[in-house]
């Protein structure tokens, strides 16, 4: 679309990023299933090498359906520019890697999805990186665990497993005094729920495995950069600040200014990392992104009735969904979140552990898989999944205890979905 009026979410979800193939006039985004793209002559290959003219060299780096992508989601983020992954995890080592170095640490909040919380505390200290939780509702916590080697703060808008939301103004207002990087994995909230750079967020990630493709058939990833952030002001974040070796002597932030943080990410992280998203993955997602507003609704609008019936059934110890006037964090949820808090959340049952498993293999419509932001129904339990890699502690701060399943609320008739758990609870509480 040309440069105008602002257009809506409704709009933008649709249109934006993608215009006509200017070969075959094709409508929908065309999946350029290629490798390599041909260069004009000698000196445009040059220029191409030396980040001197932007355009494709070959699909590691970028290429034009995932661009698609890049820029639909940045756009929808109110980002200046975004790098597609090949998944959520990746997305996540790509966010990190140009702030991080050996000795330096991120602050990331204990409430996380547990496949980060095993990411964060084990394997980045394989790169000599190391992160420390704390909780982010304590704020004189989070301003106490920031040091010197400290180069990013990391946190979910709304947190998986459910029940908890981020007020990340509250936290951007600490991280902004402290001169740090907010990471936000607004995975489960999805730029319509929150959009964690207008709170105040300086870079956000993705899943796009979950709610942006909405039907569990790709996983990929995404960073998206708000462009606001100086790199330069301090010495922290040589990699966008200092020469860079690798293309002689270039600074990123001094060259590219509010896209530096983007560049790096195609030009050092995609070139020499690898994780890059491919063109099928991003063509599906570019498919289910058309209708994300209408499906968040509908999530929102199931995850309130199935969560309001489930709180108030005797066999249910309680029910943790951000969305629900009981919730501890309904003010905040009402105040930050104002169009829902999505649709995932956890069910305590009174009858522990063993009545769990019971339940998730007594069900019809709900499939027990390790998913989430599906347009079908989904249920886990955390503690024998998920999980199960963390210390009982890790498990009760991420809301995952024995007595817990997750479930993700999917977009069929909400009365449906309450007869299968009431049938299913029957089973499983005898
Ligand atoms: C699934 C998920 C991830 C990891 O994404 P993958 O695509 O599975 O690698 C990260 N954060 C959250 C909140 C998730 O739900």
């Amino acid at each position: 679309m040309s440069d105008g009026p602002t257009y809506g979410f409704d709009t933008l979800q649709i249109h934006a990023g993608a215009r006509p193939d200017p070969a075959t006039g094709a409508r929908q985004t065309p999946i350029y299933q290629s490798t390599a793209y041909v260069f004009r002559d000698a000196d445009h290959a040059a220029a191409l090498f030396n980040l001197q003219e932007v355009g494709y060299i070959y699909s590691r780096l970028t290429n034009p359906t995932v661009a698609v992508l890049q820029e639909r989601i940045a756009t929808l983020e109110g980002g200046v520019g975004a790098v597609c992954c090949s998944s959520g995890h990746a997305a996540q080592i790509m966010a990190l890697f140009p702030l991080m170095g050996p000795g330096k640490n991120v602050v990331a909040s204990t409430r996380l999805y547990g496949g980060t919380v095993t990411q964060f505390s084990q394997t980045i200290k394989r790169f000599g990186w190391s992160a420390k939780f704390v909780d982010f509702d304590d704020l004189d916590a989070l301003k106490a665990a920031i040091d010197d080697d400290t180069r990013a703060v990391f946190c979910e808008s709304v947190a998986n497993p459910g029940g908890y939301v981020t007020d990340i103004r509250a936290v951007a207002d600490v991280t902004d005094a402290a001169g740090l990087p907010l990471i936000v994995d607004n995975t489960s909230a999805t730029p319509y729920l929150c959009q964690p750079i207008s709170q105040g967020a300086t870079l956000v990630v993705h899943s796009t495995t979950k709610y942006l493709t909405g039907n569990g058939t790709v996983t990929g990833g995404c960073v998206v950069d708000s462009g606001r952030f100086d790199w330069s002001a301090s010495d922290k974040f040589p990699s966008l600040s200092a020469p860079e070796p690798a293309y002689h002597g270039l600074k990123f932030h001094e060259t590219f200014g509010n896209l530096a943080y983007t560049f790096h990410g195609i030009a050092i992280g995609l070139r020499d990392l690898g994780m890059t998203m491919n063109p099928q993955a991003a063509h599906y997602t570019l498919m289910g992104i058309e209708t994300l507003s209408l499906r968040m609704q509908k999530h929102v609008e199931n995850a309130k009735k199935v969560a309001s019936w489930l709180e108030q059934d005797p066999r249910v110890d309680y029910v943790t969904y951000a969305g629900l006037p009981s919730s501890p964090y309904a003010e905040r949820a009402a105040r930050c979140y104002p169009k829902g808090t999505g649709g995932l959340f956890t069910v305590a049952l009174k009858g522990g552990y063993d009545v769990c498993i019971k339940l998730v293999d007594s069900l019809e419509i709900f499939s027990h898989v390790a998913n989430l932001g599906d347009t079908r129904s989904l249920i886990i339990h955390s503690a024998s999944t998920t999980h199960r890699q963390l210390t009982p502690e890790q498990q009760a701060a991420a809301g995952a205890g024995p007595n817990v399943v997750r479930v993700s609320i999917g977009i069929e008739d909400a009365d449906d979905l309450i007869r299968d758990l009431d049938q299913a609870l029957t089973k499983a509480c005898g």
